[in-house]
This record gives structure tokens, sequence and C-alpha cells, in this order.
């Protein structure tokens, strides 16, 4: 029998819990990578898997994403993540919400949630009527941290961009410099309203061809098919949507000399760390680059939660990203890696 600890993405988790409510149907795993730093922090994914084995591997590698991410945004906070099972019509109801809230609080605060693809703010409060280990609460006025992660993501990513850009191309404005966008939800949307207004030019692509079609209206933006969006000519490549979508033949027809954005576990292997490097594009790791969001969740969380602190640390994304790919240009290895060992130390594993 294949076990869990035999499959490839399994990186000496700590714990993975897998459970099921009788009564919904509701199944959910919690991989819990490292509490080294502090509670297993990581968003709850909802999302509807082919198979069983794919939502495990989603679930220990996100939240092995999740520890190197919150130890390199200098959080007290360990990597944890949550998948949800859905059916094929992504059926949710409330006491599927509760159930699942449920779950999270038999972990008693080993575990703490927040939005991930497919849950929102909404979902959250409805969680807090189960479990205390919640984030990503709405906020009720600006001045504090928490609410959507999404804008928070969404403003690290757009800086880490612009970092990306200065230290490939030389260029400090974003004015004309063409950025293709992969998915246009909360963060790549996000992201292409901030760089509209610079001035970038911008092709973006999503499965949702209607609300593609209505953002590219309001920012000006081209609207191009899903498969040419990784392969266009352009200055940047964002993707925005799900993981693994840089594997060896992706890699080959990529045609901008930078790839940066926000979506979780973009590199298929970490062969394709080292494809990227060798083909001389600049990468930017997406755990540190899409930090913004759990940032300002973690902050709230810990109670923090002053915006204000939440966006200093932001801000402090494209320094990051600039030791990783100066340590990667000295020692001729790619950004990907650099940034994982720097993770693996923090969290008492080098
Ligand atoms: P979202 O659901 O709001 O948006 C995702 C968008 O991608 C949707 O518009 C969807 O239609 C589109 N999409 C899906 N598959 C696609 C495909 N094959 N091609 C083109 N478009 C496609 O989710 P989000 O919150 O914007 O998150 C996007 C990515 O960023 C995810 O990988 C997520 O894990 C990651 N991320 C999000 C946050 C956050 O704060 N929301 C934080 C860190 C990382």
């Amino acid at each position: 029998m294949n076990m869990m600890w035999d499959l490839p993405d399994f990186d000496g988790h700590e714990a993975v819990h897998f459970f099921h409510d009788v009564e919904t149907g509701l199944s959910a795993i919690v991989a819990l990578h490292s509490t080294h730093l502090g509670p297993g922090a990581g968003g709850t994914r909802f999302w509807h898997y082919e198979n069983r084995t794919t939502a495990v591997t989603d679930a220990l590698r996100l939240s092995r994403g999740m520890s190197f991410k919150n130890a390199m945004a200098g959080l007290p906070l360990g990597g944890g993540k949550a998948v949800i099972l859905a059916d094929r019509n992504r059926t949710k109801t409330p006491a599927m919400l509760a159930a699942f809230g449920r779950m999270i609080d038999s972990l008693a605060g080993r575990y703490v949630t927040a939005e991930d693809v497919g849950m929102t703010a909404a979902d959250m409060v409805a969680l807090t009527q189960e479990t205390k280990f919640v984030s990503g609460l709405p906020v009720s006025d600006s001045s504090e941290a928490g609410g959507d992660p999404g804008p928070f993501t969404a403003m690290g990513v757009y800086l880490g961009v612009k970092a990306a850009v200065a230290h490939k191309l030389g260029r400090d404005s974003m004015e004309g410099v063409h950025v293709a966008i992969q998915g246009v939800g909360s963060v790549g949307g996000g992201l292409a309203r901030l760089l509209a207004k610079d001035g970038a030019q911008l092709s973006i692509a999503d499965i949702n061809k209607n609300h593609a079609q209505s953002l590219a209206s309001e920012i000006g933006a081209t609207v191009v098919g899903l498969d040419d969006v990784m392969r266009i000519e352009a200055d940047v490549f964002s993707p925005n949507a799900l993981g693994a979508i840089l594997d060896k033949v992706s890699i080959a027809h990529l045609n901008a000399p930078i790839v940066a954005g926000g979506a979780n576990n973009q590199l298929a292997t970490p062969e394709d760390g080292q494809r990227i490097f060798d083909r001389d594009i600049l990468f930017a790791p997406d755990y540190v680059i899409n930090s913004g969001g759990i940032i300002s969740v973690g902050l709230e969380y810990l109670g923090d939660d002053d915006v204000n602190e939440v966006n200093r640390r932001i801000s402090r994304i494209p320094e990051r990203l600039t030791e990783i790919w100066e340590e990667s240009a000295a020692r001729t290895l790619p950004s990907a890696e650099v940034a994982d060992n720097m993770a693996r130390k923090l969290i008492g594993r080098s």
C-alpha cells in the first residue's frame, strides 16, 4: 500500500490529519508541516480534486510552502494548510462549514486557518461559530490588519514584480512594461489594477472569460488565450491562478525574462527551478513574493492589528527577493533553491 510517507511531496511533515463528517459528507485534510516557529498557519483550499492522492499531495505541498512563507516573512508562525475535497458542483453549505470548524477546533490551536482558493471572508466568519483558530476575518475599519488577504497579497506581488523589473531590466518605472497575467481573481486582478495605474501594458487570461473581459475593459488590458498567456512575448509572466504550471514543456516555451506572480507552488518539480535558471529567466520564489496576505492575517491573528505595520512588512518583500537573486547569481544556484535553503535554516531543518 502506498502510504502518505512515501509520497514524493512528503517532507518530514509533523502531522497530516484526515477528517470526515458523516452527517454532511465533508472530507478535509489538514497538513502540518512545521510548528517550529509557532502554530501551523495557512489557508483552506476548497477544491474539486480528481482523486484523493492529488488532494493529499496538494496539502503536503501547500503546508510546506506555508512553513517556508511564514518563516521568510519573519512571522512567529509555522506552516499548515487545509484542503476541503469539494464535489463536482462545489457544494458548500452552512452545515459543512460548521463541521469543518469543529475539525479545526479539534486540533486545539496547532492549526490556524484563513482564506485560500474557494473560501471567502464570509466563510471564515461562519467558522468562528465553532472555533477561534481563524484569521482573515472582515475588518470594520481600514486601519486594522486582517480581512480578505487578497489585496495585501496583490500589493506584495506588485512590489515584487517592480523589484524584478528593476533587477533584471534595470527599469525603475512600469510605464510600457508588458506583463502577461494568468488568472485575474483576487490576487491577479488586484495586481492588474495596480500595474494599470502605473501605465504597464497588460495581457490577461482567465478561465472565467466574462470576468477577464470586464476587467480588461475597466483597466485597458488585452484578453489573451489560456495557453497564449504563458507563451506570448512579454517582459514579465505573472502566474496568479493555480500551481505546478511551470514544467519542462511550459518553461521551454516561456517568452519573458521574468516570472513573478502570486500563485502558490508554481514549479511542478524542484528541477524546474533549475530549468528556469538555465534559461536565464529571473524567477521570484512564490512563497516570498506572495507573503502579503499571510503577513496581514498572521498579524491579525497574533493581535498586532495595525495596518501600517502590515504595510511596513509587505514593503520589505522587494529587499528579500533582491537578496535571494543576488545570492542566486553569486552562487550560480536557482533562486528557488536559495530561498528554500534560507527558509529551511529558519525552521531548524538545514
Ligand atoms: P481566486 O480564486 O480569487 O482567483 C484565481 C483566478 O484564476 C480565478 O479568476 C480563476 O478563474 C482563474 N483561473 C483558474 N484556473 C485558471 C487557468 N488555468 N488559467 C487562467 N486562469 C485560471 O484566487 P486568488 O486568491 O486570487 O489566488 C490565486 C493564486 O494565488 C492561488 O494559487 C493562491 O493559492 C495564491 N495565493 C493567494 C493568496 C491570497 O491572499 N488570496 C495568498 C497567497 C497565494
